[in-house]
């Protein structure tokens, strides 16, 4: 198979955030329109399920969410095929039978399983097998779209490696079935995992650290008020630390030239900024401020989308129905074939 094809999504667990924006969207749009790719964008509900079983109103809920997000980034159903993973039955098929190829031992050095188990306070008395399993699941994702590239955030890099594992030994064991793919992680370590608010070295949907794509122009102001940072910069004349403060880490990402000459004009760039501030004599209060102008003008656009979308609820509905009976079309194919190499087409 010649074609490039992308294969990427979400959890339906919040809506997504600044985080997904630099680390992954931003990419998939890049990807979409340069017109190379054929590519699979999936909001993986049952994913999500592995650790909110209980609470499956909150999954449902983030699908649309999350689709909507989807259409305010400049994601476009006719060039990409959104689907929904839980319409998707042969993925369950393929996650089964990828199991037999995947040790206990293995799952448990995965580090993002190891560290998501650690963050959560609902596992201390036990993990659920579908949130222990889940990279396997994602194997089956991945390979059932004959993905080659995978954009995704840094956490991520540990599943695709798990899946190329899996790829590895289903190959060498059944015959050259499945296709191996690659990972497009962001170049800019920053923008592979963007930081918290709270100063946590990632921003996630469930550790309640998250600035979010459709968070209105007051929710944004008060959250970057409240924002972590140096906290050895206590006076203005104080030398500041730009390294470990999400304020500067953030404004290394989202401050372009055009914004220091709109609202900052003493500075021309990020690095005159950050000079002047680990030098001493800048103060919080002004680059927050300026922080908030520059996330205002980056999210305003996103935001004035998806309000558009937001009217239109059953188009959305209808896009991700149609999205999943294509994606559902593509993953069968894939299933015989690997169902084929096992052995186990026995009224073909
Ligand atoms: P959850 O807390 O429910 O796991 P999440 O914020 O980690 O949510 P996911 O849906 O798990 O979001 O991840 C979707 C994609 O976004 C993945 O490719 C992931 O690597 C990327 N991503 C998530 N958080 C960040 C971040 N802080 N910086 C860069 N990329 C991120
Ligand atoms: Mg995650």
């Amino acid at each position: 198979m010649s074609t490039n094809i992308i294969l990427t999504g979400d959890r339906p667990t919040g809506n997504l955030h600044i985080g997904h924006y630099v680390g992954s969207l931003r990419k998939r749009v890049e990807l979409q329109n340069s017109g190379k790719y054929e590519t699979f964008i999936m909001i993986a509900d049952a994913q999500g399920l592995t650790d909110n079983a209980e609470t499956p109103e909150k999954v449902r809920e983030n699908v649309l969410n999350v689709a909507l997000d989807y259409l305010a980034v400049g994601l476009d159903p006719k060039k990409s095929t959104i689907f929904i993973q839980s319409q998707i039955p042969e993925l369950t098929e393929l996650t089964f039978f990828y199991s037999n190829l995947v040790t206990v031992a293995r799952l448990q050095r995965n580090p993002t399983v190891k560290t998501e188990i650690e963050q959560k306070e609902k596992f201390k008395n036990g993990v659920p097998v579908g949130f222990f399993t889940y990279p396997i699941s994602q194997a089956a994702d991945i390979t059932a779209f004959n993905a080659t590239v995978v954009p995704v955030g840094e956490d991520q890099l540990p599943m695709i490696e798990q899946t190329r594992e899996i790829v590895h030994k289903f190959n060498s064991i059944y015959g050259e079935t499945l296709v191996m793919p690659n990972a497009m992680v962001p170049e800019n370590a920053t923008e592979a995992r963007l930081p918290g608010i709270d100063g946590n070295a990632k921003m996630g949907k469930s550790l309640n650290n998250a600035i979010y794509l459709s968070d209105d122009e007051n929710t944004i102001a008060a959250k970057v008020k409240t924002m972590f940072t140096d906290p050895n910069h206590l006076r203005v004349e104080d030398p500041g630390n730009t390294t470990d403060n999400p304020v500067f880490i953030y404004l290394s990402v989202f401050a372009k030239p055009e914004h220091f000459s709109k609202f900052l004009p003493d500075y021309k760039n990020y690095a005159e900024l950050a000079a002047h501030y680990e030098r001493g004599g800048l103060g919080d209060v002004k680059v927050k401020k300026f922080l908030n102008e520059v996330l205002q003008e980056t999210l305003r656009p996103i935001r004035e989308r998806r309000q558009m979308f937001e009217k239109n609820p059953e188009y959305i509905m209808q896009m991700l129905k149609e999205g999943s009976a294509a994606a559902r079309r593509v993953a069968a194919k894939t299933t015989d074939r690997v169902k084929r190499a096992m052995k186990l087409n026995y009224f073909e």
